[in-house]
Formats: structure tokens, sequence, C-alpha cells
């Protein structure tokens, strides 16, 4: 039966209302005036089923919050066992209890902790799996270090690194506007500047460092509230065949480099994750996960 057309009129400008008022409570959350749980918490306490609190589905909620994408919103509802449909107001209990806990879990990590760091030897593919973090995930902080190596080609200044001279680098590390640096393959040397890092921080942002293992030290010195992880080859065999293959280096510098991948395949149990990296896209969304939650 169709209703009167004044009850249609009706329920349309109340469908508005209510989209509108769920529209409001996304974006406090987005804005951190309100945390996720709160929202989960008043729907729950309430039972009002129209309420925007309830009438919102888990995934609007989830992607409200900052740094959460929709590839990971789904990713957490699947491993919760929460329908991508689901209304907040019509979950049962344990899967109340679920996200509860999540929620729970997510407000315990304290800000700072999401400064990662990701080492590996040498050739094992740690700028592809930024690159492709770059390429995927804008909300992710990706630090540009500077360095005093030419650059390679395709490589862009300000995007891949900052190409500084030498006098230029001395005047960094005078200045004091280095969180970490190093002289790699007992060539070049490599810094990554602070300034940028300490913004995104303050802002809440997720900051993701590529360096070598002895940056990841001096970080870890400098912040021991980081996250440090360790990228691993599937093999050795493999890691050699990557080297070898990308034809970048002569072969004395392969060489090189083989010997300082050894030793630093030898200091993976000082890192807090190993991540394999059979594959860019599983890796890269590995390490996504970790730059919000540990653990998530
Ligand atoms: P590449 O010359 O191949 O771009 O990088 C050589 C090595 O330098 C890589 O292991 C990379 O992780 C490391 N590296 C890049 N930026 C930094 C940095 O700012 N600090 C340190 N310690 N290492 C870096």
């Amino acid at each position: 039966m169709k209703p009167p057309e004044v009850d249609r009129r009706a329920a349309a400008l109340a469908a508005v209302a209510a989209r509108r008022a769920r529209a409001a409570v996304k974006r406090e959350v987005a804005e951190r005036r309100r945390t996720a749980l709160s929202v989960a918490e008043e729907s729950w306490r309430g039972g009002d089923a129209t309420a925007p609190e309830s009438s919102m589905r888990v995934r609007e909620l989830l992607t409200s919050i900052p740094s959460m994408g929709p590839t990971r919103a789904d990713r957490v509802m699947e491993r919760l066992g929460i329908a991508s449909s689901k209304k907040v107001g019509g979950l049962g209990v344990r899967q109340r209890t679920k996200l509860r806990e999540y929620l729970q879990q997510r407000e315990r990590v304290p800000r700072a902790s999401r400064l990662v760091v990701l080492a590996g030897p040498t050739a094992v593919g740690k700028g592809t799996v930024s690159q492709h973090i770059r390429d995927h995930h804008p909300d992710v902080l990706l630090s540009v270090s500077a360095t005093t190596r030419p650059p390679r080609p395709g490589e862009v200044d300000g995007k891949h690194y900052y190409f500084v001279s030498d006098e230029e680098f001395d005047r960094m590390i005078r200045d004091g506007e280095f969180l970490e640096w190093a002289t790699v393959h007992n060539s070049s040397r490599y810094g990554t500047p602070r300034p940028p890092i300490d913004e995104a921080i303050a802002a809440g942002r997720s900051v993701l460092l590529e360096i070598d293992l002895q940056g990841a030290r001096s970080v870890r010195e400098a912040m021991p509230e980081a996250l440090l992880l360790f990228l691993l080859p599937p093999s050795w065999g493999e890691l050699v065949r990557r080297l070898i293959g990308r034809g970048t280096e002569s072969s004395e510098e392969q060489a090189r480099r083989l010997e300082t991948a050894k030793v630093e395949l030898s200091a993976q149990d000082e890192f807090d994750v190993k991540i394999v990296n059979r594959d860019v896209g599983q890796a890269a969304a590995e390490v996504v996960e970790l730059l919000d939650v540990p653990g998530a």
C-alpha cells in the first residue's frame, strides 16, 4: 500500500535529518572531539535505534576514525565477525563486546607510538614497500631523508630524498636538524629531518621512517616509544637475486651490500615486529596496520 503524500514527505525529511545527525557524529569523531568508543557506548546505553549513534553503520563509525581507511575498516570488521551492513545499534552482545575491546585497545595506545621505523637488509624491498604506502595511504607521513648521494634516474628532489651537498649536510648536523643520521654502505650520508616528524606527531598523524639499521638504533635511543619493524626477504637466495637483479650497483658495490645485508639480518631480533616481504601489497598492508595500533 502506498503511504499518503504527506507521510512520504515527512519520512523523506526525517531521513535527511537523520543523515545530517549521523554526519555530525562522524565529524566529531574525525576531528577527535569524540572517540568512536564513546559513540558506540552511547548507542548501547541509550537503546534508541533511531539515535544517530545507533543508526550509523559500524563501517561508517570506523572509517570516521582518523587514519582508518575503508580497507582497514573492512579487515577489522571481518576479524571481529561483523557484517559490512551492520548498524552500531543492531549489534548482538558478542559483537558489541568484540567491538568494545577493539576500540578500547586502540585508545590505550599512546599516540607517540605511531612513529614506525621500517628497516631491513639492503635490497629487501623497503623502498618498494614505502612507495606502495606513499601511493595508497596519503594520510601516512613518509619522512623524506636528506642524503649526500646523487639522485638515481627518476628520483625527485624533495619527494624521494633531499639531495644535499656535504657542506649542507654538515650544517644540518650542526644546527641539530636531524633525529638521526648515518653513513650508509661506507659511502654517502643519510639523515632524518626532525621538524616534520614532530609536527606530524603533534597533529596525530602516523609517521613512517624507512632507514638503515644504525638509524633504527638511533631512533630507539632518541624515541623509545617508536615501533621498530624489520622487513625480511622470503629467503637469503631471494635477497641475493633481488640485489643482483636490480642492476643499479657495480659488482664491488653489490658484494659490499651483501656483506652489509648479512650483518643487518643478524640484528633482526632487536626489532619489535618482523614482516616477510613475499608480496609488496601484503607487506605494505601489515606495515600500515601497525602504523595505527600495534597488534591490531
Ligand atoms: P638508497 O641509497 O638505496 O636509497 O638507500 C640506502 C640505505 O640508506 C637504505 O638502507 C635506506 O634505508 C637508508 N636510508 C635512507 N634514508 C635514511 C636516513 O634518513 N637515515 C638512515 N640512517 N638511513 C637511511
